[in-house]
């Protein structure tokens, strides 16, 4: 059994490949990936020469392309990516790392832990919610990171600002990008702020009571 690299890519600067990442991307022969155009075109800036062979992975298809995922991984080695950031996390892939018997993983960009760390909110303990299910809670002392998509950004925040009405919420928009920006939001005319295009993560603190926005110094 040959190895599954699990390889994290750029959310947005193609400097943020490391080193390792473009190696293994270079030196192995199947790539499995969701678009596989776009992730043709990063192993085209990569400088890629060699052939390869993409599999196409997606939520909706895993189960059916893993048994052809583990066929390759007989006798040869086989990187796993996402469109941008670390696989599985907000991904596909999961079910094929469960399946597969030789994982290692290529560590690089993840939008949470990105905006995590830039955002001046407690990171000594925190959740991370993904795409936000139907039934969350903000739980206090830590701080939740969220996905968002434009479309749903300002319906996500106010539902936030509506539960938790002196939460300190912090976004990070574009990350790694032209226009990326993060800061906090205020507590009027908040709304005007946010940009109705790109990407956002939403990252959300309140104190031990609801009323306690700051974390204790
Ligand atoms: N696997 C990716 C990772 O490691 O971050 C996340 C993939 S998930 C399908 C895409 C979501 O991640 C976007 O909707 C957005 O919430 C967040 N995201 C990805 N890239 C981003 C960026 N450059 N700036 C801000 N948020 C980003």
């Amino acid at each position: 059994m040959q190895t599954l690299y699990v390889v994290a890519t750029p959310i947005g600067n193609l400097e943020d490949i490391s080193l390792r990442a473009k190696r293994i991307l270079l030196e192995t022969p199947v790539i499995a990936c969701e678009d596989t155009r776009h992730t043709g075109n990063l192993l085209k800036l990569l400088g890629n020469e060699s052939p390869k062979r993409y599999i196409s992975i997606r939520d909706f298809n895993e189960n059916q392309v893993i048994e052809k995922i583990l066929m390759e991984l007989e006798y040869q080695d086989v990187a796993l990516v996402s469109d941008a950031g670390t696989p599985l996390i907000s991904d596909p892939g999961f079910k094929l790392v469960r399946a597969a018997k030789k994982i290692v993983p290529i560590p690089g960009p993840c939008a949470a832990i990105t905006a995590l760390s830039a955002s001046g909110l407690p990171t000594n303990k925190f959740l991370f919610l993904g795409f936000l299910p139907k039934k969350w809670e903000i739980r206090p002392e830590e701080t939740t990171i969220i996905y968002e998509s434009p479309m749903r950004i300002l319906k996500t925040i106010t539902e936030i600002r509506s539960r938790y009405s002196k939460s300190r919420i912090v976004l990070a928009h574009e990350l790694t990008k032209i226009h990326e920006r993060i800061w906090e939001l205020g507590f009027e005319n908040w709304d005007l702020q946010i940009p109705n295009k790109g990407e956002f993560v939403i990252l959300v603190y309140r104190g031990a009571d609801s009323d306690q926005s700051y974390p204790q110094e």
